[in-house]
């Protein structure tokens, strides 16, 4: 079964080849009877992969981890981290394989990825085993958010694998193949700083920098300015994600990139209402990661990731941790002026920021007093701008709070002398009609576990251009009807 097969990727190790004390090779434990569930031809046309060939049995094989590609040193990657703000020091891929790294047709390098490949020696009491549901799960939400223009992994396929896996039930067993620009963490900078050897974790940080930030190595201060640019690229992603109401649910240091790509789709989920103490994973009962808190959450994980870093900034302590203080600081600015340029764009208010600046706030307060849907809201905003303004009115109890709102917007839309139908079509090329609503990634995981892969394929084809209202797809662009209850998610998938 782990015979080589013909080379479908042409793989580069780079993290396995320097980066040895933070990695094990492993292999995957057998699927006995692997079955291709999902398989992203455009992601494998960007690898250079024939889509045709990870069709065949031997394509299959390497998508679920029973055969090893020639040339590839599949590893079980090391990282500690923060979970819910406690320390664990050793936490790893205890049930994914870091296959290898291959070279896209853009020249970019990206891991690809095995998650619920079985057992690694970072497994702990885990069984290294994934349901099928969230696998399928993982992949319709990230490609939603790809389209939404996010920085994300990508499922290339997810394969069931043929087994039982003992959750609250037994349930059907699935393999995850990922692609991402690197599977570095703030967890795995956390893990290094932890050996005690500031070498290795000055490799790991040139590594990064080479793959992630490569503007840094130019700079006076090499280590400063990659910190700096980690500080950059989350605040512009935890940014994204508030303008259009994802919620992580699990911002753990070690499901935090250093790319700034988002990772592990486990217990996330998109607002309906907009409402910021939101929460939807049953074991976050404190609301940790709430909506409103992702933002104060991924600056107090990029305080840990400067933590790690300090012996690299100075060699005197106190003038590392001024530094670091000093570029984690600027996180509140960084996100503020990508969340504020979000929102003036949400309200098709194009252009600088203007006296008008409350609107966003008062909006929000709104929104939140009257429990709209914050999806649906923008999109009928924008045909208000286009002259009909029931269906905005409509969203609301009390209508008279948002006629009030809506003249200091309209006013401020003029000011800026933006035509009113210019400012609606600007407003739907930010504004989703379509996103991975809970209810109907329900439908479409409960439906192909089942063996129905159509609700699925159809989602994945609306959710692939969000902007765009496409007749017949109604359905898609509404909430889930009054009375189905708030929405859980489930860790530990
Ligand atoms: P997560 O919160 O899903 O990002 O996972 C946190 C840690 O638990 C990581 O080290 C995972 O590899 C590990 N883990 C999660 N589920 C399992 C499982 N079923 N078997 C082994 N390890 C797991
Ligand atoms: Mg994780």
């Amino acid at each position: 079964m782990s015979a080589p097969v013909r080379p479908l990727f042409a793989f580069d190790d780079s993290y396995a080849r320097e980066l040895g004390e933070l990695c094990q090779p492993w292999r995957a434990t057998p699927a006995p009877d692997p079955r291709l569930m999902a398989l992203n031809e455009g992601l494998a046309a960007e690898l250079g992969v024939d889509a045709r060939a990870l069709r065949t049995p031997e394509g299959v094989a390497v998508l679920v981890g029973n055969a090893v590609p020639d040339g590839a040193t599949p590893v079980a990657q090391a990282y500690a981290g923060h979970q819910f703000g406690g320390y664990v020091p050793r936490l790893g891929d205890g049930r994914a394989l870091l296959v290898g790294e291959v070279h896209d047709v853009l020249g970019r390098r990206r891991d690809l990825h095995l998650k619920g490949s079985g057992r690694t020696p970072f497994a702990r009491g885990g069984d290294g085993r994934a349901p099928l549901g969230p696998m399928l799960r993982e992949y319709v939400i990230g490609e939603a958010m790809h389209a939404l223009g996010i920085p994300t992994t990508r499922a290339l396929a997810v394969v069931a694998t043929g087994e039982q896996v003992a959750r609250d039930t037994m349930l059907p067993g699935g393999v995850l193949a990922r692609v991402a620009s690197s599977h570095i963490r703030v967890g795995t900078f956390q893990y290094a700083a932890a050996q005690g050897e500031s070498e290795l974790l000055r490799r790991l940080a040139d590594h990064a920098i080479t793959r992630h930030h490569p503007a840094a190595a130019e700079a006076a201060n090499p280590y400063l300015a990659f910190y700096e640019s980690v500080v950059d690229v989350q605040a512009a992603l935890v940014a994204r994600w508030m303008l259009v109401g994802f919620v992580h649910g699990v911002m753990n240091t070690d499901n935090m990139t250093i790319s700034g790509e988002t990772i592990d789709y486990g217990p996330c989920a998109f607002l309906d209402a907009y409402d910021p103490a939101t929460v939807f994973s049953s074991i976050d009962h404190g609301g940790r990661y709430a909506y409103g808190n992702q933002p104060a959450v991924a600056q107090w994980n990029l305080a840990r990731l400067a933590e790690s870093l300090l012996p690299l900034l100075d060699p005197e302590p106190e003038a590392a941790v001024g530094a670091a203080t000093e570029v984690l600081r600027s996180f509140g600015d960084r996100y503020h002026r990508r969340l504020d340029e979000g929102m003036r764009a949400k309200l098709g208010l194009t252009g600088p920021a203007g006296p008008d600046d409350a609107l966003t706030g008062d909006l929000l307060a709104l929104l939140h007093a009257q429990r709209v849907d914050f999806t649906v809201f923008f999109r009928a905003l924008a045909d208000a701008a286009r002259g009909d303004d029931a269906p905005v009115r409509g969203l609301f109890g009390e209508p008279e709070a948002f006629d009030a709102w809506a003249g200091r917007w309209r006013a401020a839309v003029s000011a800026r002398q933006v035509d009113p139908r210019g400012a609606a079509e600007a407003m739907d090329r930010v504004n989703p009609v379509y996103i991975p609503r809970n209810h109907l990634v329900e439908e479409a995981l409960a439906a192909a576990t089942a063996g129905d892969p159509l609700p699925f394929e159809r989602l994945l084809e609306v959710l692939a251009r969000p902007f765009e209202t496409r007749p017949g797809l109604e359905r898609y662009a509404v909430p889930a009807e009054a009375g189905s209850g708030p929405y859980r998610t489930f860790c530990g998938t």
